[in-house]
C-alpha cells in the first residue's frame, strides 16, 4: 500500500519540470554536543541552509521548480512581494537573473530595520533587482489580497510597458497571481523524500521535524511528504508571523493543491497540521534575547549559524518544547534549517547589544 502511494508522489513529483539551481541532497548530520547538552530527544540537522544559491536555504528550492513556469509563460520580468530584509525576494532575484529575467520586487517597511544596503538588501542591489519600497499596510486585518493588489498594480504598469510579468505570492507559496499550481510545495514534497532516505540510511525514521513556518508551503509540502511515505513522522512548524488559526488553513489549503497536483488521493486532515505561534514574541523579524542567545549557542556548539527572523525563533521553539516534555527520550527529531542567514548582518547592532546584557 505505502509503496504503491511512495511511486504515485515520485512520478507525481516528475511530472514537473526543474532548473538545476541547488545543490542536492542537502547535508544531514546529528547534533552530537546539542543533543547531549539539552538531554532530550535525539537532534539531527537538515541544512537546508546550505542548498547553494546565493547563500542558500528554502526559497531556492522552491525556485527550481517555480523558475520552469515563468520560462514556459515567456516572462521577461518576475514581480514579487515581501518585506525588506526578505530571502524569498533575493533568492527569487538571483534565480531569475540566472535565466535572464529581470527581477522586480516590492519590499514593504514592516519591522524596525533601517533601509540601508545591507544583507539582503545589498544582494538585491548587486543582482541589480528594480526595488520598490512600500510603506507597510497599517491594517490589523490586512490580507494576502491586500498585498497581491499592490503587486497587481506594478504588473499593470510593466504590460503597459510592453513587458510580460510572471507575478507571484511572498514566499511562493499561495497558488496566487501567475503561478497557478502549488510549485513551492511540491519542492518540499520532494525535500522530505530526500531527508527520508538519509534518515533511512541511518536506519530510522524520524519522529518529528521541526522548521520554521513563514508563508506556509515547506510545512505543507512536508506534511504531505510525511502522510504518504512516513505516516509516523510529525511536522512541527514554528509560526515566525502569523497565527495559528490563519496559518493551519492557509498549510491545509496548499496542502489539498498539492495533493491534487500530485494525483494523490487526498489524505492531508487538520489534526496533520502542526503549528506553535507563540515563539513569534514581539513580531515578525523583532530580535529578542533568546533568539540572540540561540544562535550563539547553535555556533558556538556545532558550528552552524542560525538567521536571526526564523531559524532561531523555530532553535528557541524546539528547546522550550523539549523543556516542557514535548518529546520523548529516544524520539529522533529532525530541524531543518532553512537558510536566511544574510539577515544577521542588518541586525547586528540589536545583536550584539542582547548578547551583552
Ligand atoms: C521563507 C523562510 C521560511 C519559511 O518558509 P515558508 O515556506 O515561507 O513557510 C523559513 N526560513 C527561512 C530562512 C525563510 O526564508
Amino acid at each position: 500500500m505505502r509503496e504503491k502511494e511512495a511511486v504515485r508522489l515520485k512520478k507525481g513529483i516528475q511530472k514537473y519540470s526543474r532548473v538545476n539551481l541547488i545543490h542536492l541532497p542537502t547535508p544531514f548530520r546529528k547534533l552530537e554536543n546539542l543533543t547531549d547538552e539539552l538531554a532530550g530527544p535525539e537532534i539531527y540537522v537538515k541544512r537546508d541552509d546550505l542548498t547553494g544559491l546565493a547563500f542558500g536555504g528554502n526559497k531556492s528550492r522552491k525556485l527550481e521548480f517555480i523558475v520552469p513556469d515563468m520560462l514556459a509563460k515567456k516572462a521577461d520580468v518576475v514581480v514579487t512581494w515581501a518585506a525588506l530584509q526578505s530571502n524569498w525576494a533575493m533568492q527569487t532575484a538571483a534565480a531569475a537573473r540566472r535565466f535572464g529575467i529581470r527581477p522586480v520586487l516590492v519590499l514593504f517597511k514592516r519591522y524596525d530595520l533601517p533601509e540601508e544596503y545591507d544583507g539582503n538588501m545589498l544582494l538585491d542591489y548587486i543582482l541589480d533587482a528594480e526595488i520598490r519600497i512600500k510603506e507597510p499596510i497599517r491594517d490589523k486585518n490586512v490580507k494576502t489580497e491586500d498585498y497581491l493588489a499592490v503587486v497587481e498594480d506594478v504588473a499593470e504598469e510593466l504590460r503597459c510597458r510592453g513587458h510580460n510579468p510572471y507575478v507571484i505570492s511572498v514566499g511562493g507559496s499561495k497558488v496566487l497571481g501567475s503561478m497557478t499550481l502549488p510549485l513551492g510545495a511540491i519542492s518540499y514534497v520532494n525535500a522530505f523524500a530526500e531527508t527520508l532516505e538519509q534518515t533511512k540510511a541511518a536506519c530510522f525514521e524520524p519522529d518529528y521535524i521541526v522548521h520554521s513556518t513563514g508563508s506556509g508551503a515547506t510545512q505543507a509540502g512536508l506534511v504531505v511528504g510525511a502522510k504518504f511515505l512516513a505516516e509516523k513522522t510529525k511536522i512541527v512548524g514554528i509560526s515566525v508571523s502569523d497565527e495559528k488559526k490563519s496559518f493551519t488553513k492557509d498549510i491545509m489549503d496548499i496542502a489539498a493543491e498539492t495533493e491534487k497536483a500530485l494525483g494523490l488521493d487526498p489524505k492531508v486532515e487538520s489534526d496533520d497540521v502542526i503549528v506553535f505561534d507563540e515563539y513569534i514574541k514581539d513580531g515578525y523579524g523583532i530580535v529578542n534575547k533568546e533568539v540572540a542567545e540561540v544562535i550563539r549557542l547553535v555556533f558556538t556548539r556545532e558550528g552552524i549559524v542560525l538567521d536571526p527572523v526564523y531559524t532561531s525563533k523555530a532553535f528557541v521553539g524546539l528547546m522550550d518544547l523539549i523543556k516542557k516534555g514535548y518529546f520523548k527520550r529516544g524520539d529522533k527529531v529532525v530541524f531543518f534549517h532553512t537558510g536566511g542567514t544574510p539577515a544577521l548582518f542588518p541586525n547586528k547592532h540589536k545583536i550584539v547589544e542582547l548578547l551583552k546584557q
